[in-house]
């Protein structure tokens, strides 16, 4: 067995000016340093450091090669992945994650992470194919809102009322579980874009006074990759990892099969503004509430994490329904990309200095991988 350190990454995206902001803004709170893939200063004087900075002339193109292909090989080889979409409401998360409906009505060359993801995952799939290696992927889709669970696969059954009976359990190797939830078995990219489609349709939106469109649940597109390679009882072609649920589907002296599970969560988080700035009354302030309830969590855990003098003791994963269901792709053995969205506009600066100093955070998080070689 050998370890090996891993630590979260942290993206930040800073989107074009929106023609709205174009006229009221006077001047960019956003300033980045030529060459510099990695510093960002917010109003003159704030420096902030991250993985990756992307300024508003980069294309989806450039944040998905450089930030998830790295994630997607890992996945291939068994690793569970994360990538968790943060920033104020209009801030550029769904555009990002490409899961928004003008996204997945419409493919083309701004497609955000998902689809590019899905493209890139079925052809490095297809391109293993042989008589000893074959994959089954499946999908799933929630939505979480007010802290109730929605099935986007299956949008009839909405937890808020008939009750989504979601069990959440973990495993002997730390992995989350769920059951209750529709998993659909897909077999190629066109199946798998057509649910993300029907769920990107089923997705809950709400209007405030920020954005007509904006969600304001959190989203939870979830890939689950299982992987089987038949090989001779020596060879060790697919790593095991105690992530995964290996098992020896089928052996004999000469040879066996090794099962590979990985799965992969792209989470577009509510929008991360504070209430006030919304004016949302009745229903939409109790939403508001519980978003950032949720946030709070996620952010509590983050920061557990990143503290090494808690690291054995209690991370609060139960706080919130997000951070438990996130479990296992939080710490422990996943990759997890935080990409922080913002706007470069003034009148957002506060908005968006809370977004860089809530994904600093991020960066203390120190993850151990353990790859069981046996
Ligand atoms: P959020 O999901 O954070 O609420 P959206 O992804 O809906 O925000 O983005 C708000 C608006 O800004 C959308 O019209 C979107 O097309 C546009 N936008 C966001 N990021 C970019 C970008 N990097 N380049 C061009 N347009 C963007």
């Amino acid at each position: 067995m050998t370890a090996s350190a891993s630590s979260v990454r942290v993206a930040v995206r800073i989107r074009p000016l929106t023609e709205n902001e174009k006229q009221h803004c006077q001047n960019s709170a956003i300033a980045f340093i030529p060459d510099n893939q990695q510093q960002i200063i917010v109003g003159g004087d704030r420096p902030f450091t991250f993985d990756y900075v992307y300024p508003p002339t980069s294309s989806q193109q450039d944040v998905y090669n450089s930030c998830v292909i790295p994630l997607l090989n890992k996945f291939m080889k068994g690793y569970n992945s994360t990538i968790l979409a943060y920033g104020q409401t209009g801030s550029g998360k769904t555009y990002s994650m490409g899961i928004g409906l003008d996204s997945v009505m419409n493919a083309s060359a701004n497609d955000g992470i998902v689809p590019r993801f899905i493209d890139s995952l079925f052809s490095s799939l297809e391109s293993k194919r042989s008589p000893n290696y074959s994959f089954q992927v499946c999908v799933s889709f929630l939505e979480l809102h007010n802290e109730d669970l929605v099935d986007l696969l299956c949008p009839n059954v909405r937890s808020r009322k008939e009750g989504l009976n979601l069990m959440i359990r973990e495993d002997s190797h730390g992995n989350i579980c769920w059951s209750g939830v529709r998993e659909e078995s897909v077999s190629n990219t066109a199946e798998l874009t057509g649910l993300l489609r029907k769920g990107s349709i089923a997705r809950t939106t709400a209007s405030t006074d920020m954005n007509s469109t904006s969600s304001r649940s959190h989203a939870i597109f979830s890939i689950i990759l299982k992987q089987f390679q038949v090989e001779s009882a020596d060879e060790t072609t697919i790593e095991n990892t105690t992530l995964s649920d290996q098992t020896n589907a089928s052996s004999s002296a000469a040879q066996q099969t090794k099962r590979l599970v990985s799965k992969f969560h792209f989470v577009d988080l509510a929008g991360s503004e504070r209430l006030k700035r919304t004016n949302a009354v009745g229903d939409r302030a109790k939403e508001g509430i519980s978003i950032n309830t949720g946030l709070l969590a996620l952010g509590n855990v983050i920061s557990a994490l990143g503290d090494e003098s808690r690291r054995v003791s209690h991370i609060p994963y139960r706080d919130s329904k997000l951070t438990r269901l996130l479990q296992d792709s939080l710490g422990g053995n996943s990759q997890t990309l935080m990409l922080a969205c913002a706007s470069p506009a003034d009148t957002n600066m506060t908005e968006t200095l809370n977004t860089l100093k809530y994904a600093n955070r991020a960066r203390n998080i120190r993850n151990r991988v353990v790859i069981n070689q046996e």
